[in-house]
C-alpha cells in the first residue's frame, strides 16, 4: 500500500518537528494531498490510525498521537498555458489550452504535504 509509505513519511517529518519544538502530544494534523499523488484519503485516513496506535514497546518515538486528529485537503489538479498564462482546472488530463490550444504545465496537484499540526 503505497499510502502507508506516504503517511509514515509525514509522520516522521512531523515529529521531527514536534522534537525540535519541545512538543510531545499531537492534537491534530493537517495535510494536502494533490489529486495527481494518487493517494486517496481513505487509505490515508487508515494508514495514519494504523501508523499511531500506542505502541507496546511504549512509544518507541517518544510522541503521544492518542487522540490525534487528521484532516486531509485534497488539492484539485492546476494547470498554466505558458502563453496566456490562463489558470485551469485538469479534469480529464488534457493539458491543453482551450483559449492557445497549447500545452500547458501543471502547477498544482502533486502535492503531499504537511499544513499545520497543533500539539502541545
Ligand atoms: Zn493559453
Amino acid at each position: 500500500m503505497h499510502e502507508l509509505a506516504l503517511m509514515e513519511n509525514l509522520i516522521d517529518i512531523i515529529e521531527q518537528s514536534a522534537r525540535a519544538h519541545d512538543i510531545s502530544r499531537i492534537t491534530k494534523v493537517r495535510i494536502i494531498v494533490g489529486k495527481l499523488t494518487a493517494a486517496m484519503p481513505e487509505a490515508l485516513e487508515l494508514a495514519f490510525q494504523v501508523l499511531t496506535r500506542p505502541s507496546t514497546e511504549n512509544g518507541s518515538h517518544g510522541i503521544n498521537w492518542e487522540n490525534a486528529v487528521l484532516e486531509i485537503e485534497e488539492r484539485e489538479v492546476l494547470a498554466q498555458c505558458p502563453e496566456c498564462h490562463k489558470q485551469f482546472k485538469v479534469d480529464d488530463l488534457s493539458l491543453m489550452c482551450s483559449t492557445c490550444n497549447r500545452p500547458a504545465q501543471v502547477i498544482s496537484g502533486r502535492e503531499l504535504q504537511v499544513d499545520y499540526f497543533e500539539g502541545e
